[in-house]
Parts: structure tokens; C-alpha cells; sequence
């Protein structure tokens, strides 16, 4: 057996006219971020993890913003396929850790909701999924509100 780390960071601009998705979970913000997908910097950050731990290329290699089969798809589907790429290499997620910075809005309400549509995915337990928000205290264009990002730690067991 061998335990194997993966680490994974994205971040995307919000912007108008778009509905906010974090962790699975529409977050009522009257701004969205902008992607190809629906933009949730979480669920990408903790898929760039497990491709990571895997040895796989990254998100962008896996899912290309040219393909016209990944436009406006819910990151949600892509996590999933991730997670059965993983799972078809012998390997099993044991913890993962994230952290969400964004200075608007309060996200800690939407946490426990995270977790509930995560967990199932992953297959992990609601302890194993650790889901943090901060704001940036203000600083640069994540604390002026321009964009939020996401960093994402995971622990993977290959059999
Ligand atoms: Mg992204």
C-alpha cells in the first residue's frame, strides 16, 4: 500500500449575469464565475488534487476549454469522472482538506450543504471532507471582490 498526496489551487472572476456555484452548491450572489464550465473553483481545485496524487495530467489537459462537450457542464460531472479515474487505479481517497477565498459572500452557512452533495461523490465521510471559507482580508482583486479561488489537499491510498 501506498499513500500518495495531491495539492490543487484554481480561481476564477465573478461576473454579472451569472449564478454562483461553490462546492456543488448554488450560492444566492448576484454575481457568477466565469468559466467554461460553471466555473466552481472548488471542485476544480480538488479535482487538480486527485489527478495530482494520481499522476495525472491536469484539469485543463483532462477536460480542454476547446471541447465543446465540457461548455456550461456542471463541475459536479467532471468531479465524478474523476473520481472514477481514480478509483479505476486502485486508488482510494482517505482525506482531503480545502479552503474557499472569497470576500463576498459569508459561505460558512453553505458548508454543511457542500458536504452533503461532496461526500457521496468522493466517497468520503462528512469527517474526512474538510471544507474552509476565509476572505482575503481585503487584499488584491480576490479582496476587492473581482474573483474567488480555491485551494484543495488530498491523501489518496493505492491499494
Ligand atoms: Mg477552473
Amino acid at each position: 500500500m501506498k499513500i500518495k498526496a495531491g495539492l490543487g489551487y484554481d480561481i476564477h472572476r465573478l461576473e454579472e449575469g451569472r449564478k454562483l456555484f461553490l462546492g456543488g452548491v448554488e450560492i444566492d450572489f448576484p454575481k457568477g464565475l466565469k468559466g467554461h464550465s460553471d466555473g466552481d473553483c472548488l471542485i476544480h481545485a480538488l479535482i487538480d488534487a486527485l489527478l495530482g496524487a494520481a499522476g495525472e495530467k491536469d484539469i485543463g489537459q483532462i477536460f480542454p476549454d476547446t471541447d465543446p462537450r465540457y461548455n456550461d457542464i456542471q463541475s459536479t460531472a467532471l468531479l465524478k469522472k474523476v473520481v472514477g479515474m481514480i478509483n479505476e487505479k486502485d486508488m482510494e481517497i482517505l482525506s482531503i482538506d480545502s479552503i474557499i477565498i472569497a470576500e463576498k459572500p459569508k459561505l460558512a452557512p453553505y458548508i454543511h450543504q457542500m458536504k452533503e452533495v461532496l461526500c457521496p461523490i468522493l466517497g468520503v465521510g462528512r469527517d474526512d471532507l474538510g471544507i474552509k471559507a476565509k476572505t482575503n482580508e481585503g487584499l488584491g482583486e480576490i479582496g476587492q471582490g473581482l474573483a474567488i479561488a480555491s485551494w484543495a489537499q488530498v491523501l489518496v491510498k493505492k491499494k
